[in-house]
């Protein structure tokens, strides 16, 4: 995701804020529901304005390092075969935040080529999910994950988007992902 800095940094322990933890309830606005894209999703339950930051991505706040820790474990796991979903969010600030937790529901919103809401992050190192349009009731809520290029042949895309790529990779590396099955598909 954004480019955090690295570094060692004093533990604050898990869930060391309470603060934003709604035991997993969605907001009012949005339901879960069975996904067109993969598994479950999240979907507009009335209209939602452009530019409004639809829900918290919460989770358990952990240190740059921990998050590596996470990260290289995580990776593992998928070369193994297992699952190697993502849920951590870099930040500009001292720590990362782990949404693999039960109390977050924005971690079933899927990640499209073509998505109708953006993660931003305040100048709290909070990380909200907004509108990047007008959301229309019953409207399956997406962001782009962003993923590195490192391990795009772990993560598949069924988004469905004409400019899908069909992997999971950041916008802006999507050519390359492009180019190298371009190369592969020739004779
Ligand atoms: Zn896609």
């Amino acid at each position: 995701m954004s480019s955090g800095q690295p570094g060692a940094h004093k533990l604050a322990g898990p869930r060391a804020r309470a603060g934003g933890r709604r035991r997993g309830r969605l907001p009012a606005t949005l339901r879960l529901g069975r996904s067109g894209v993969h598994g479950w999703g999240v979907f507009a339950r009335d209209f939602i304005p452009e530019g409004e930051r639809v829900i918290e991505y919460v989770g358990e706040r952990i240190t740059k390092a921990e998050a590596e820790r996470r990260d290289a474990a995580r990776l593992a796991r998928l070369a193994a075969g297992g699952d190697g979903c993502v849920y951590v969010f870099e930040t500009r600030t001292r720590h990362d935040i782990d949404g693999g937790v039960t109390w977050n529901p924005a971690r079933r919103i899927n990640h499209s080529c073509a998505p109708n809401c953006e993660a931003e992050e305040d100048d709290h190192g909070r990380i909200w999910i907004v509108a990047r349009r007008d959301l229309a009731p019953g409207e399956e809520l997406t962001y782009d994950y962003g993923f590195s290029l490192e391990e795009w042949r772990g993560h598949p895309c069924r988004c469905g988007a004409p400019e899908c790529v069909g992997y999971i990779v950041a916008r802006g590396q999507r050519w390359r992902v492009r180019r190298v099955l371009a190369a592969a598909a020739r004779p």
